[in-house]
């Protein structure tokens, strides 16, 4: 029986999906009739929602893939093309926060929220063209940040590659329109949103013992936002949606901020 939905039929693979926003987008790709591949580091997760999808009767598989591993790109990749003929759909959403001031960080912290944050998107960026060719086109959504829009202290590394992940897209949007590929590439830029990338801050300890306590740590943030409140992940999630399905078929080589006014 053939799916309906605002993504009916098309292939998506999401990275970062054990969690947050990556989680939450590929639950709704499923709602709207994608067949989707859940990936994460932790490969057992996603395999709890990849079946969670598969109970409401929509196509799911799951698989470890860690985004900084050139070989695991191409073996994920290539079990997509042997599951379902190829890829249209690319969600690079997978990523870490990090704080450190600058003189405190050592090269391997950079190099770590780099090889994450930014090469992990350069190597789905890579891997998934060809096999968006094999298929005639494709989407590609990348993750950057608010924080790659306005700098914050203390989060170089973290501003540094989300700043460099929106540029990165508008020069592949470039590359494949010049190629005729198809293929159209634009990034989402989250504001505040309600996930675990939060609480795993070494300084929310410190944030939540200052105001008293995790929800009053919550709060003190929203109250920085003019709609003041965090996003759900569902709300960035709509936002990709809209990337990935047809609606958006003019739309390359642009940004979607979401972020309750932060930015304005
Ligand atoms: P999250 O911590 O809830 O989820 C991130 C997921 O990425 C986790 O499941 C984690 O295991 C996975 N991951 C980490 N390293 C990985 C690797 N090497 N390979 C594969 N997976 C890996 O975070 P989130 O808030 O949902 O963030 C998702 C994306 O949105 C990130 O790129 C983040 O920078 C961006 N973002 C988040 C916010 C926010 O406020 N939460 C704001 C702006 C941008």
């Amino acid at each position: 029986m053939s799916k309906s939905g605002r993504v009916a039929g098309k292939i998506a693979l999401v990275t970062g999906a054990a969690s947050g926003i990556g989680k939450a987008t590929a639950q709704l790709l499923a709602k709207e009739g994608a067949k989707v591949a859940l990936t994460d580091l932790d490969g057992e997760k996603v395999a709890t929602t990849a079946k969670e999808i598969a109970d409401t009767e929509n196509e799911a598989i799951a698989f470890a893939l860690d985004v900084t591993s050139a070989a695991a790109w191409e073996s994920g990749i290539e079990k997509i093309c042997q599951t379902w003929n190829c890829l249209d759909i690319l969600v690079n959403n997978a990523g870490i926060s990090f704080a450190k001031p600058v003189t405190e960080m050592s090269l391997t912290e950079w190099r770590q929220v780099i090889a994450i944050n930014l090469d992990g998107v350069f190597l789905g960026t890579k891997s998934a063209i060809p096999a968006m060719r094999k298929t005639g086109g494709g989407s590609i959504i990348n993750l950057s940040s608010a924080s790659g829009i306005k700098a914050s202290a203390n989060a170089s590394a973290y501003c540094a590659s989300k700043a460099a992940v929106r540029l990165f897209s508008q020069a592949i949007a470039l590359e494949c329109a010049q190629n005729n590929d198809n293929i159209r590439v634009n990034t989402v830029v989250p504001g505040a949103v309600a996930t675990p990338m939060w609480k795993n801050q070494a300084w929310w300890a410190d944030l939540e013992a200052k105001v008293g306590g995790e929800s009053q740590a919550w709060e003190s943030i929203a109250a920085t936002i003019p709609l003041k409140r965090f996003a759900q992940p569902e709300e960035v999630g709509l936002a990709i949606l809209y990337l990935a399905s047809d609606e958006s078929s003019y739309v390359t080589g642009a940004e979607i901020v979401i972020d309750g006014g932060y930015l304005a």
